[in-house]
């Protein structure tokens, strides 16, 4: 175990006042009717074991993205089903998981857990994700392919006719599309769900839905693959949602008007904030996402990031040497980004 890397995640600290911009959570909260499916389930029946095939769930997100409750599957948080994604279909004894340098970093975490070759394929020079990369010929079959769209901590979005001509070209292995900020400006490959079986595309509860509390996560995908990770999932914990969980997500996945609404709100505040920043001298990356990634030509990312906390401001800086002069900020409301471009004005003067 002393050769594990976990995952780091954002720090969670207790203090009034803070300005919280480093985990990427809503500023908006969930949707009333989700919090009302809450408070209706907290009673008597919380005795009983929840559905463990969460099948109302299921055939919420199948409605809503046009497919059937088989190819839905369900996790405790999108990082829960990418895990058994990573145990099920990419350890492959002598082959490589292509992904890029840049993206996720939970996806090393679980290649070192489950003992899997990463071949990290770069980023272009802007940050973006180089689609032939991933379509070349190769000798020797990949154990698979996974990126998030956008990417993080970039933001930068690649096209949907991208992902399909990666899903094309690789009918082989099993394409995963980790969807996390998709709502914030992205086209969802769920759209190509009938036309490539290799395609699975993951998606979260906790950043446009403003659920990260709850702890909810899907991936949708042919039949076969949803079958593999069922077989996975019920080898390691039967109940991974509880019954709280599944009825307030079937409300939050309904609620599309809320949903519609507050994502429009965050990205009419990440223009804003990415004009702001501008006007600071930041350079921007063009984001698809409810953050941004931007680094400032004359302060490095770590000084800038300390000088936010102690003013009780937290981002997130990775300490990456590609990205290590970059902040990712998320974008709260218009007022709390003000307060952010107020502060690295003050800092930058
Ligand atoms: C936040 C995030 C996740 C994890 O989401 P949870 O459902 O909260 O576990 C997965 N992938 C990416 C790219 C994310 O940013």
């Amino acid at each position: 175990m002393s050769g594990l890397s976990p995952y780091v995640a954002g720090e969670q600290p207790r203090v009034p006042d803070l300005l919280k911009l480093n985990t990427n959570e809503n500023p908006y909260g969930p949707s009333p009717k989700a919090l009302q499916a809450i408070r209706q389930a907290a009673d008597n029946r919380l005795r009983l074991y929840p559905d463990n095939e969460s099948v109302a769930l299921r055939e919420a997100i199948a409605v809503l993205h046009g497919i059937d409750a088989a190819q839905v599957f369900v996790g405790n948080g999108s990082d829960e089903v990418l895990a058994h994604v990573f145990n099920g279909l990419f350890r492959r004894a002598g082959r490589a998981l292509l992904m890029p340098d840049v993206t996720y970093s939970f996806y090393s975490t679980y290649c070192v857990l489950y003992d899997i070759n990463a071949q990290l394929v770069p980023l272009a020079d802007d940050f973006s994700i180089v689609a032939s990369d991933y379509t070349a010929e190769r000798t020797g079959l990949p154990a698979g392919i996974i990126f998030a769209n956008p990417n993080a901590p970039t933001g930068i979005a690649m096209p949907l006719s991208d992902i399909e001509a990666i899903a094309r070209a690789n009918p082989d292995i099993p394409v995963v599309i980790d969807e996390a900020y998709v709502d914030f400006g992205a086209e969802s490959a769920s759209a190509l769900l009938g036309k490539y079986d290799n395609l699975l595309v993951i998606h979260t509860m906790s950043k446009s839905r403003s659920l990260a509390g709850l702890r909810v996560g899907f991936a949708m995908g042919s039949r076969e693959i949803v079958d593999g990770l069922n077989r996975i999932k019920d080898s390691f914990n039967s109940y991974p949602l509880d019954s709280v969980a599944q009825v307030a997500a079937v409300a939050a996945i309904q609620d599309t008007a809320y949903l519609d609404n507050t994502r429009h709100a965050i990205m009419q505040a990440r223009e804003v904030l990415t004009r702001g920043l501008v006007a600071l001298g930041f350079e921007v990356l063009p984001s698809a996402a409810n953050f941004v990634f931007a680094r400032h030509p004359q302060h490095t990312g770590l000084d800038l990031s300390q000088a936010l906390r102690a003013r009780n401001i937290l981002v997130r800086h990775f300490k990456n040497q590609r990205i290590d002069q970059f902040l990712r900020i998320t974008v709260g409301t218009p007022e709390e980004c003000e307060r952010l471009c107020i502060t690295l004005a003050e800092i930058c003067r």
